[in-house]
């Protein structure tokens, strides 16, 4: 169709700019959707690809990893199309951001109009509606009806940050503690917070200090209840660091890179009473799990949970970088004026992005959408795991479903299989991510609005992947 040639030539046009500029034009203006199919017609990578990641590799340091071999000229709902006009299925959103779809119709509509009117002022010092009406829809929808206030930042890592410096200036006390298999950033306090070492920590040190890190009561890998293994963390914390010295407590209610662990049942609950009885922050990093990708508006739902803080970012915006603190308004007032901010925190083009998304997250009714692909997922996941005795276990909630793969007969962790399925549906055309802190577990992270013809057809070719490296 008219949309992939156009994909396939931009990079033919050395400016670039005309072409990706005509094809966002198209789209805003209401221009057909990319065509929502699977279609290889050049080696992956292709010859156009292949010529980029020459430059690319000449250009770009090599500490940036690039996962797969091709290069994107257009992206929408379930599909990326890549420059030398091949059209791949989409199951990992880039990491669990384009919610609403790549390019979704409203916010190219909302970035356009912003951009044309002002592209920065700086909030600190002129500022605009569109961030207040971001905080003001962040207040309303995260969980609790208490009063709340909000600011905003560029990334997650960043907002990370903030949760800390706000929990400290409001509690006086120092200690920040973490779970293993946690995930919170590569800034320096936010690697301190992140569990594993390879390759988001090594050689980076020396990290923050008074961070301390304690374990999740991972279902997979430990059977007792979750209010067992909190009581036991519960019990570190008093004797280790002394409650009254503990500032926050950070966790993310699904671990997004350390595997899609949804921490046993009760384990949560047990760790928020704990905080709440000593006086600690009780912070909830829904980064990954936040706006409608777990079926439901942010995961600490799923267990009635309600976070002194929450942090947000990736799917808040559609795609544009925008990254938030949101909490109790005694806890966000509580620190000194002019103590948080940033040059660009709360971008006008970001918010007008974020302002656009969650509308569009309400309008299509996301949530049910995330509930779908779960049903889907689950269904086909686990007539594979009868058949393939790697996969040890499915978890994950609404389109942020994964498996946990092994050595079959033993609880070995298998990440030459989890490579080599991943491999494969690349090669195939199916973008999938994997995770975990054994390298163990395949992540699907579809855009909620995905179709599910394409969902089935991705689910198809990783068992076919699965068959084949069986
Ligand atoms: N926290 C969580 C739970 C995340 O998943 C991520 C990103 N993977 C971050 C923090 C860091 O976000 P960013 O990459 O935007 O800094």
């Amino acid at each position: 169709t008219k949309r992939t040639s156009e994909a396939a030539t931009l990079l033919t046009d050395h400016s670039g700019r005309n072409g990706v500029y005509s094809l966002l034009m198209s789209h805003a203006t209401g221009g057909p959707s990319l065509p929502q199919e699977r279609k290889i017609v050049t080696a992956i990578p292709g010859p156009k690809s292949e010529a980029l990641l020459a430059r690319r590799q000449a250009a770009v340091s090599a500490g940036v990893s690039g996962m797969m071999p091709v290069f994107a000229v257009a992206a929408g709902d379930g599909v990326i199309v890549d420059v030398d006009g091949n059209s791949l299925i989409d199951m990992g959103a880039g990491i669990a951001v384009t919610n609403v779809g790549n390019s979704a119709p409203k916010v190219v509509a909302a970035v356009q109009s912003q951009v044309a009117a002002f592209t920065h002022t700086c909030f600190m010092v002129t500022p605009y509606e569109g961030y207040v009406e971001v905080c003001e829809k962040l207040n309303e929808l995260t969980p609790g009806d208490h009063a709340k206030k909000s600011a905003l930042f560029n990334s997650g890592a960043e907002a990370v940050e903030n949760a800390v410096k706000v929990a400290r200036a409001y509690t006086k006390r120092q200690a920040v503690v973490v779970f293993e298999h946690g995930y919170h950033g590569r800034t320096n306090m936010t690697m301190a917070m992140t569990a594993k070492n390879m390759p988001y920590k090594h050689s980076f040190g020396p990290f923050a200090s008074e961070v301390y890190r304690f374990p999740v009561a991972y279902p997979f890998r430990d059977a007792r209840p979750g209010a067992e293994v909190a009581a036991s963390v519960i019990s570190r914390i008093d004797k280790e660091l002394g409650a009254s010295n503990v500032a926050a407590i950070v966790i993310e209610p699904i671990q997004g890179e350390g595997g899609f662990i949804a921490p046993t049942p009760g384990f949560m609950p047990a760790i928020v009473e704990f905080a709440r009885a000593h006086g600690i922050v009780f912070v909830a990093d829904e980064i990954q799990t936040g706006f409608c990708r777990t079926g439901q508006w942010f995961a600490c739902e799923h267990e009635g949970i309600v976070p002194d803080l929450i942090t947000t970012a990736k799917g808040i915006a559609g795609g544009l970088p925008l990254a938030a603190l949101t909490g109790r308004a005694e806890i966000m007032d509580s620190v000194h004026v002019g103590g948080l901010g940033g040059t660009y925190g709360g971008n006008p083009v970001a918010c007008a992005a974020a302002l656009a998304s969650i509308e569009t997250m309400a309008e299509l009714d996301l949530i049910s959408k995330a509930q779908a692909i779960e049903s889907i997922m689950y269904e086909r996941l686990t007539k594979m795991k009868a058949k393939f005795h790697a996969i040890g276990d499915i978890r994950g909630r609404g389109a942020m479903i994964a498996v946990e793969l092994i050595k079959p007969g033993t609880m070995d962790p298998n990440p030459e299989l989890t490579g080599a399925v991943a491999k494969g549906c690349h090669a195939a055309g199916v973008v999938v991510l994997t995770a975990g802190t054994y390298g163990n577990v395949l992540r699907f992270l579809p855009a909620l609005t995905m179709p599910h013809h394409l969902l089935h057809e991705a689910l198809d070719e990783i068992e076919a992947q699965f068959s084949a490296h069986s």
